[in-house]
């Protein structure tokens, strides 16, 4: 397996709920979710999309990958995208999002102004280049 992989099936965050409160889904993408039995919703403007935590996850893993919408495709997280491009290694980011869940842990799951920090730092890309610490 792939460090890459690794890390995502390590992790689970884009997907949980806790990065994101749903994925922006193409017209087309509608159909093919369904028939999975995943939730599809409107917005009021019409445009549709697959909330978060994604009903797909089964523990950290993707039971649609290859059926996921092009959202989930091309999303790449800031930790992912630091690990690909060899600014920490597999262990740094492993350890980063061991962070992450102890964090949200000890916030019962709560989006407290730290949790909301070290998502940004980390994961969003809202900072700066990515330093790991
Ligand atoms: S379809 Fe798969 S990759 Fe996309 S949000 Fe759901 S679990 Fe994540």
């Amino acid at each position: 397996m792939s460090s890459l992989s690794t890390l995502c099936l390590h992790c689970g965050l884009c997907c949980d709920g806790t990065l994101f409160t749903h994925v922006p889904l193409r017209a087309t993408e509608a159909g093919p979710l369904k028939a999975l039995g995943l939730p599809v919703k409107a917005r009021e403007d019409g445009t549709l999309l697959l909330p978060q935590r994604c009903a797909a996850l089964d523990g950290k893993r993707c039971t649609a990958y290859a059926e996921r919408p092009e959202g989930c495709r091309r999303y790449h997280c800031h930790l992912f995208s630091a690990l690909s491009e060899g600014e920490v290694s597999l262990e740094e980011a492993l350890a980063v999002v061991d962070g992450a869940h102890a964090l949200l842990a000890s916030a019962s799951g709560e989006k407290t102004p730290e949790v909301e920090d070290y998502l940004d730092r980390h994961f969003r890309g809202r900072r700066r280049r990515y330093t790991a610490q």
